[in-house]
This record gives structure tokens, C-alpha cells and sequence, in this order.
């Protein structure tokens, strides 16, 4: 289901954060949103999930509007892993997987075999089925995040938006878990920081700075040294990942940074 922010701007309390943002996020395909602290990255991504309103422009997803869909019909297209996982719900972890089941149900029906069924698949799949019985409230915040991943994907939504996912992740599941949102055929917007993550998994990078997009493509393309300065202020070489063949960008505080390439090396 295609996701396109055409020409979306937001402002928050009076102030302009986001200008003019038109950005195409093929069915299907990976979105990595990148940019410092504060340029407006889950700004943006709220407007998708209808949180904020834009003050210009207009978010479509699969063509419409999202702000004529129904509550029900945005959340059945569109999942959401938000940045703020500090809710404290007063359920097990596997209640908490459960609610993303909601939008599927009708009244207070009880949970069906089916949805059941998602909620021990996605516990699987996420590394928490010995999680489930816990309390959310005492999981770590690596444990939390986990759980979060997988009331979205219980959801089937075919949208899924991911607002710094990988916080609180050790690099092992940070992998897994960009390999796990990735290998699913959804359309996946996920705002990072880590430049070489989104460099691996995204097909596409949108690049924002003070809420204007700086660069949108492909990471192989889009990721540059200029780009890395003009937008993060820090000096970077655009390396190959010696594994993977994809855009490695090694980035270093200027202190550290010899004339010769090989010092680090020696
Ligand atoms: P990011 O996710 O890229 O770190 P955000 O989208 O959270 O950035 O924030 C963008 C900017 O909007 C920040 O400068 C933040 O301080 C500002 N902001 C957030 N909420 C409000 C608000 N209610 N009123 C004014 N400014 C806000
Ligand atoms: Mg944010």
C-alpha cells in the first residue's frame, strides 16, 4: 500500500516545523527518515498516523486521504511502533501484544483462536515468547520495544511506521529487527539514527534538516559525504561495507580525523 506526502507542512503551538515535504513511498517498499535531533522527523510521521494535522498539503495512503479514513480503516491500514514506549499499561505483555488486534474486532468479543494464534507468532517472532506473562511496566526498554514490534505486526497492517525503533536495542536485535520489518512485503517508514542501518535495509532515505527534505533516493546515492556535512555538521569518508557491498559512512569528530587514511591502522 503506497504511502505519498504530497507538498505537507506542520506546524506545532504557531510554529512552522515541517515545510513542504512531498515524498512517494512505493507499496512495499522501506523508508528510512533520517536528520539531527528535532528537524521534524516524528513530526512528520505523525501526520501519517493522524496525529498531527498538517497545516498545508495532504498524506494518502493507498491514494486516500488519511484524514477522511475512519479511526478503524487508518488502523487497519497503518501500524505504529512510536518513539514514546514510556505508556505504563497495566497488562501482561501479551495483553499488551493483543491490543493490536482491536481494529480486527467487533464490540468485546473474546480474542479468537486466529488472534491467539498472531500474538504467540509475533512474540516468536520478536524473541519475547518467554516474555509474555511478564507485566509490560517491569520489561526493560529493550524487552518494551520488543513487545511494541509486536503489537504493530499483529495489527497486519500494511503500513508500519517505526519511530527510532532501535532505541534502547542491542546491535544484535537491531539487525534483527530491521531484517524482520524488512523482509515482510510491507511499506515500512522508519525514522533512525543510525546512518549505516538505513543504508542497509532502506531502499529509499529521505533526508530532513530543519524540517525540509534535504535528499530523497536510494542510500547508495543519496548518502554522501556534502550530505552527511551539510545536514549532521560532521565529517565523514562513504566507505563499502566490506560484507554487504552497501554505502558504509564512518563518521569521526575532527579531533580525531589524521592526514593519512591509514593511522587508524597502525
Ligand atoms: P525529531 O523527531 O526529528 O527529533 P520532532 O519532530 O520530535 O523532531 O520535533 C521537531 C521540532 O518540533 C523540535 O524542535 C521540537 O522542539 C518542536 N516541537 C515539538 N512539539 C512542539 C510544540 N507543541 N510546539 C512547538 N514546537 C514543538
Ligand atoms: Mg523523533
Amino acid at each position: 500500500m503506497k504511502v505519498t506526502f504530497d507538498d505537507v507542512s506542520v506546524s506545532l503551538g504557531g510554529t512552522p516545523i515541517v515545510h513542504h515535504v512531498s515524498l512517494d513511498v512505493p507499496t512495499g517498499s522501506v523508508l528510512g527518515l533520517l536528520g539531527p535531533n528535532g528537524c521534524g522527523k516524528s513530526t512528520l510521521l505523525r501526520t501519517l498516523y493522524r496525529v498531527n494535522k498538517p497545516s498545508a498539503g495532504t498524506v494518502r495512503v493507498d491514494g486516500d486521504d488519511v484524514r477522511r479514513l475512519s479511526a478503524r480503516d487508518a488502523a487497519l491500514r497503518i501500524a505504529v511502533m512510536a518513539q514514546e514506549s514510556s505508556q505504563e499499561f497495566p497488562m501482561t505483555a501479551r495483553e499488551v501484544v493483543m491490543l493490536g488486534r482491536v481494529p480486527h474486532q467487533r464490540g468485546f468479543g473474546a480474542d479468537s483462536a486466529r488472534d491467539l494464534g498472531l500474538v504467540k507468532e509475533a512474540l516468536h517472532d520478536v524473541g519475547a515468547s518467554a516474555l509474555g506473562h511478564r507485566y509490560f511496566a517491569g520489561l526493560s526498554g529493550g524487552e518494551k520495544q520488543r513487545i511494541l514490534l509486536a503489537r504493530a505486526l499483529v495489527q497486519e497492517s500494511p503500513v508500519l511506521v517505526l519511530d527510532e525503533p532501535t532505541n534502547h536495542l542491542d546491535i544484535s536485535f537491531q539487525l534483527e529487527l530491521m531484517q524482520l520489518v524488512s523482509g515482510r512485503g510491507l511499506t515500512v517508514l522508519a525514522a533512525l539514527h543510525d546512518i549505516n542501518l538505513a543504508a542497509e535495509f532502506c531502499d529509499h532515505v529521505a533526508v530532513l534538516k530543519a524540517g525540509r527534505l534535504q535528499a530523497f533516493g536510494r542510500p547508495d546515492d543519496v548518502l554522501d559525504e556534502g550530505l552527511i556535512r551539510s545536514t549532521f555538521g560532521v565529517d565523514s569518508r562513504k566507505l563499502v561495507h566490506p560484507l554487504t557491498g552497501r554505502a558504509l559512512i564512518a563518521v569521526a569528530p575532527p579531533s580525531k580525523i589524521s592526514a593519512a587514511p591509514s593511522a587508524a591502522s597502525r
